[in-house]
């Protein structure tokens, strides 16, 4: 029973020879006690249209502090985990209402249209949980749907699809943006493109962190910021670290970006000192 397993864990984890912490098994009773606790911690990363230097939105990105080991542990080791185990629907109602929340907040500060980017897992795309969350937290907080966006990586149609495709579809009737998210990186199908509602292309940091000019890379961006202005959807250049590879994407006209060397993802309170000091300038400094 419960108890027996709790003790068992408090044994074994207290004599931590040979036993080792980092295991999934541990890792993801401690989240699991982070998240039941409120422990967890959202960040905000800018977006920001690269044309006009104005900030249009945040994404939201899930920060855990394992108290236990007394580190951050990385979102890309934990959430495949998660994504395992049954937390992923709390996980991703709490990472919904965080958003929404932050949304609330920042309009009451600053007045404007703003959007906010919420990263959906496969598994959320296969029950219908995220649209009862949807409900519920649009009640709570009057946000309008139109105001969030999703972003799924394209692993969430593979196998079998027809749900993650009626969600999806779902998602996109009640208003809200669905981005592509990790353009680049897997095996992203024409179909997709072609079945599914999505308003944007994200491409992954990979193709973007070592831009140089003429490279196979840049091509490759060049001819997908293409394929997506086509295809009248948006395109979120995520990875952007320096201006060189700044002026790369300006040349290849690219929408929107992310990264560094805007910002990284901050704290709520961060976010707003860090948007007062450089939207009143009406742009970004860079
Ligand atoms: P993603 O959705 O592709 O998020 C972008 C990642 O790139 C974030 O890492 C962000 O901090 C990082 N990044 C942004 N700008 C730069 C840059 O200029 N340079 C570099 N090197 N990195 C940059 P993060 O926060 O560690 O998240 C990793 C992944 O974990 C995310 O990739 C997403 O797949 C997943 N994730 C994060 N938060 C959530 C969440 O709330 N729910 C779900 N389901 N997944 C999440
Ligand atoms: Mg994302
Ligand atoms: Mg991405
Ligand atoms: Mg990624």
């Amino acid at each position: 029973n419960e108890a027996h397993r709790r003790n068992i864990h408090n044994l074994r984890y207290n004599d931590r020879e040979g036993i080792d912490p980092e295991h999934s098994y541990w890792l993801l009773e401690r989240f699991k006690s982070a998240l039941e606790s409120n422990a967890l911690d959202m960040h905000f990363q800018p977006q920001v249209c690269l044309n006009t230097g104005s900030i249009i939105g945040v994404e939201a990105l899930i920060r855990w502090y394992d108290t236990e080991l007394e580190k951050w542990q990385p979102p890309d080791i934990f959430i495949p985990l998660v994504e395992q185990s049954s937390l992923i629907s709390p996980l991703t109602d709490y990472v919904i209402n965080r958003a929404c929340d932050f949304l609330v907040a920042f309009k009451e500060n600053f007045a404007s249209t703003f959007k906010v980017s919420v990263n959906l897992s496969v598994k959320n795309l296969q029950d219908e949980t995220v649209l009862k969350a949807l409900e519920n937290v649009t009640k709570r907080t009057g946000v309008n749907v139109g105001e969030l966006e999703f972003e799924v990586t394209e692993t969430a149609f593979m196998g079998d699809a027809r749900l993650p495709k009626v969600i999806l579809s779902k998602l996109a009737e009640l208003g809200a943006s669905i981005a592509l998210d990790d353009f680049g990186t897997g095996y992203t199908s024409i179909n997709y493109l072609r079945e599914l509602p999505f308003t944007a292309l994200k491409i992954d940091k990979s193709l973007i962190l070592n831009l140089s000019e003429g490279s196979k890379e840049y091509k490759l961006v060049a001819a997908s910021i293409k394929m997506a202005e086509a295809l009248e959807m948006d395109v979120v250049i995520e990875g952007i670290e320096t201006s060189e590879v700044l002026n790369l994407l300006n040349i290849a006209e690219a929408g929107f970006g992310q990264g560094y060397l805007f910002s990284k993802a901050l704290p709520q309170d961060e976010f707003f000192t860090w948007y007062k000091q450089n939207y009143q300038k009406g742009m970004i400094v860079r």
